[in-house]
């Protein structure tokens, strides 16, 4: 199945808080979208993979994506090299993305950046021919992705550009909240973690809405780029 876009996250539930209203956007506007998750999540504090891979469904199901894949790394502990990197090129080979999103460039957990930088090595090596990889017994063609942007997560990273999610922003919250274990619920037994606090859950909102301000809509999700972004003519920007 080839897809317009393949979105990646470290995490299930990174995707989902990073760019999950401009996923909702695109799918409306008929593009195909998949997304895959490099780990299961299985050291997070809160709930437990079988859980993680329950929300995980459902919200991909909310954002109507055609696919999402769990690649199996370990949480914490999986690192750039190429075995990790021939696990993501299988997957952009497979799915022949002209766009890939991935995690924040550099942020308060580790995984974050690390998978930001795997999944963005592994988009330039994947174009190599000489590079030989094989699904389900069958080789496959070297395919680089067009365009490779980066969400933003929980450090406030300056965005190179921002997408209007006017419209989408209930269903993106929709989609986070999927995740009943990892986020704020008041009646919870489980500990405490930074994502699962009251401020937290204010800040998907109030930084949507000021990441939107900023460009004269309601709300918005920013983006950072790997190469200057080009456009046809002055008029594209406005
Ligand atoms: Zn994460």
């Amino acid at each position: 199945m080839k897809l317009d876009i393949l979105a990646f996250g470290a995490h299930p539930d990174d995707v989902e808080l990073g760019c999950g209203g401009t996923l909702a956007k695109e799918i409306a506007l008929g593009k195909k979208v998949g997304i895959v998750d490099l780990t299961r999540g299985e050291l997070g504090t809160r709930g437990s993979v079988e859980l993680r891979n329950e929300e995980a469904a459902a919200a991909a199901k909310i954002l109507g994506v055609s696919v999402r894949e769990n690649l199996d790394m370990r949480d914490a502990f999986f690192v750039n090299d190429e075995a990790h990197q021939l696990k993501i090129i299988e997957m952009i080979r497979k799915y022949q993305p002209e766009i890939v999103i991935c995690n924040a460039i550099d942020d308060r957990h580790i995984d974050h950046g690390k998978g930001s930088k795997l999944v963005s090595d592994a988009c330039f090596l994947s174009g190599l021919m000489k590079i030989e990889t094989e699904h389900k017994g069958e080789k496959q063609q070297a395919w680089r992705p067009k365009l490779v942007y980066h969400y933003i997560q929980w450090k406030n990273i300056t965005p190179d550009f921002v997408v209007d999610i006017t419209g989408y922003n209930d269903k993106r919250i929709e989609a986070i909240l999927a995740y009943g274990s990892q986020f704020y619920n008041p009646n919870s037994n489980e500990p405490e973690t930074p994502i699962a606090s009251k401020n937290f859950l204010d800040s998907l909102n109030y930084r949507a809405q000021d990441l939107g301000r900023l460009i004269g809509v309601d709300y918005a999700e920013g983006f950072t780029v790997e190469r200057y972004l080009g456009v046809n003519s002055l008029g594209d920007l406005i």
